[in-house]
């Protein structure tokens, strides 16, 4: 499923929250979006999955506006990983990731073999197999993003929605999470903290600064030291480990004293306070 935003305008509160925002996914293709807290990210992504409707501009969906097609067909299209989400805890595992079917069913229609095989599917997928009779409120928040993300992929969605979804995901969990969605070729977009995991996974990264989109293309040619700086305030040395581009991050330091831990420990490792 292709994604375009066009000139996407949010103001919320007499601010605005998203400033004329232009990009597109194609079909397959992974999009990170990144961006400081408070640039807009999440913002940005509730248009998509149409939970805030943009006060001027269209997001389209295959060409279509994304308001114009009935919602009940984007909710079967559209699969959504919230940044903070709450599942009811007394549910079982495997009774949250089935409520991912419910667009696919009529009001009393049950669940078909293959409803069933999409449930089971993306229990193993996530690796939750074993935890199907347990009970969301007993997991770890770790736990509980991968059910919400199995239930996204039992919808079998054409395009991929994620906030932030490799949060409260330890180090495995987080590649696998990323490996897992890279594999599934549906249209990705992504809001991602860590560059070095947009790098690697997504095909174009997208960076907001104030609800303005300040850069969008190939990671390595948008993740530059000068975009990373001027966007969040810290010093970045970028490094490529075979093409793909790696990130060693510092505070900014702007002062000719060691004020910051991380200069002290440069200075004692050798490594001159203003390098970089
Ligand atoms: P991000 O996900 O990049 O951290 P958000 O999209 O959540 O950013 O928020 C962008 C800005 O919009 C923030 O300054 C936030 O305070 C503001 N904002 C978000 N939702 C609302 C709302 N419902 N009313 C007013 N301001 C909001
Ligand atoms: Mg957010």
């Amino acid at each position: 499923m292709r994604l375009d935003l066009d000139s996407v305008a949010v103001a919320l509160g007499g601010r605005t929250i998203l400033d004329h925002v232009s990009l597109t996914v194609h079909t397959g293709q992974f999009l990170a979006l990144a961006g400081p807290n408070g640039s807009g990210k999440s913002t940005l992504l509730r248009t998509v999955y149409r939970a805030r409707r943009p006060h001027s501009g269209t997001v389209r969906v295959d060409g279509r506006d994304l308001w114009s097609v009935p919602a009940a067909e984007t909710a079967r299209h559209i699969g959504v990983l919230m940044q903070e989400q709450h599942t009811g805890f007394e549910f079982t595992v495997a009774e949250t990731v089935a409520l991912g079917r419910t667009p696919h069913l009529g009001l009393f229609d049950r669940l078909t073999r293959a409803d069933h095989e999409a449930i089971g599917d993306a229990l193993d997928r996530t690796g939750l197999t074993s935890f199907a009779g347990r009970r969301v409120g007993e997991l770890s928040g770790g736990e509980r993003r991968r059910v919400l993300l199995a239930r996204a992929l039992a919808q079998q969605p054409r395009l991929l929605v994620l906030d932030e979804p490799t949060n409260h995901l330890d180090l495995r969990h987080q590649l696998e999470l990323l490996e897992l969605v890279r594999g599934l070729g549906v249209t990705v977009i992504a809001a991602l903290h860590s560059l070095d995991l947009a790098a690697t996974y997504a095909d174009t990264t997208a960076v907001l600064r104030d609800g303005r989109l300040v850069a969008h293309g190939p990671p390595a040619e948008v993740l530059t030291p000068e975009t990373i700086g001027a966007v969040f305030g810290v010093d970045a040395t970028v490094h490529h480990d075979d093409g793909v581009p790696r990130f060693v991050l510092r505070p900014r330091c702007v002062c000719p004293d060691d004020c910051h831990w991380s200069c002290r420990t440069r200075r004692s490792a050798g490594v001159g306070a203003d390098a970089g």
